[in-house]
């Protein structure tokens, strides 16, 4: 059995359709899925149809963005109930705290001589959650620059006109959505953060005592002694571990769908809480 419990589709920042991610996985042998778009359920309804047709059996997922100590973490809920109304409220501050930097990133671009970037980037998102990566489209497709890394280089990344700092939630509110929804919250990716070994305790500990129950001990293709590392933080907290390949766009071998080490024997695998 191959659990990858950690996938976007382009629901949200992903490039497959939620039909199309989860045909991919059962091609690559994973059995067991969870869909986890940014602040999003939108993609589980046609990827649980999908996943009835390949025999494949998918975990309803999301990935919200939260704040803690200054900076942007990941918190993926697993198995949450999407009917759930704590859930829904969580997902509908997330959009409105999206819409709000989306329109300053439109009126900072405008500033800086790019017109309509706002509505153009809407209408490259259709109904996705929109982002950067859209207005980064937004300004390949006018012209304004040659490719994806130029815009944000010149626009949208650190320092530039575009470069609007997120007002996410705090993380225990987050994890109370999760958990209020019957799912697991789990840190994502935690080596992304750069944080030190004391930091990320204390985030662990924070996070431990807001209700999370699991870290993502194995994130795509990762060194041999990170996943030790993690498995052994993991132990430490009590902390379940999950696993996935945070697939977003096919061909990165190194977020590939089921590619990755499998959790250590050490570990308490988190699909243990649903079983
Ligand atoms: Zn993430
Ligand atoms: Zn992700």
């Amino acid at each position: 059995m191959i659990y990858d419990l950690h996938t976007h589709s382009n629901a949200s920042d992903g490039i497959l359709s939620p039909v199309a991610l989860v045909m991919r996985a059962r091609q690559r042998g994973v059995t067991h899925l969870a869909l986890t778009d940014h602040d999003t359920v939108q993609g589980l309804q046609s990827a649980r149809e999908q996943a009835e047709i390949e025999g494949i059996t998918l975990i309803n997922g999301i990935e919200f963005s939260c704040l803690w100590a200054g900076r942007g973490i990941h918190v993926v809920g697993l198995n949450v109930d999407v009917s759930c109304a704590a859930l829904c409220n969580a997902i509908t501050t997330q959009l409105e705290a999206r819409d709000a930097r989306a329109e300053e990133i439109g009126r900072r671009l405008e500033k800086a001589g790019i017109p309509q970037a706002l509505e153009g980037a809407r209408r490259l998102a259709c109904d996705a959650v929109l982002g950067r990566p859209h207005f980064a489209r937004y300004l390949v497709e006018k012209g304004f620059v040659s490719n994806i890394n130029a815009a944000f280089k010149q626009y949208l990344g650190a320092g530039k006109p575009g470069d609007i700092k997120h007002r996410w939630p705090d993380i225990a509110s987050m994890v109370a959505a999760i958990r209020s929804a019957g799912g697991v919250p789990v840190i994502a990716h935690p080596a992304k953060y750069e944080l030190t070994r004391t930091k990320l305790r204390e985030l662990l500990g924070e996070f431990k005592e807001a209700g999370g129950l699991a870290l993502e001990v194995v994130s795509g293709q990762q060194a041999k002694n990170e996943t030790e590392n993690l498995a052994a933080i993991a132990a430490q907290f009590d902390l379940y571990a999950s696993c996935g390949s945070d697939f977003h766009v096919p061909d990165q071998p190194w977020q590939e769908l089921g590619s990755f080490t499998p959790l250590p024997p050490t570990c308490r695998p988190v699909w243990r809480l649903w079983h």
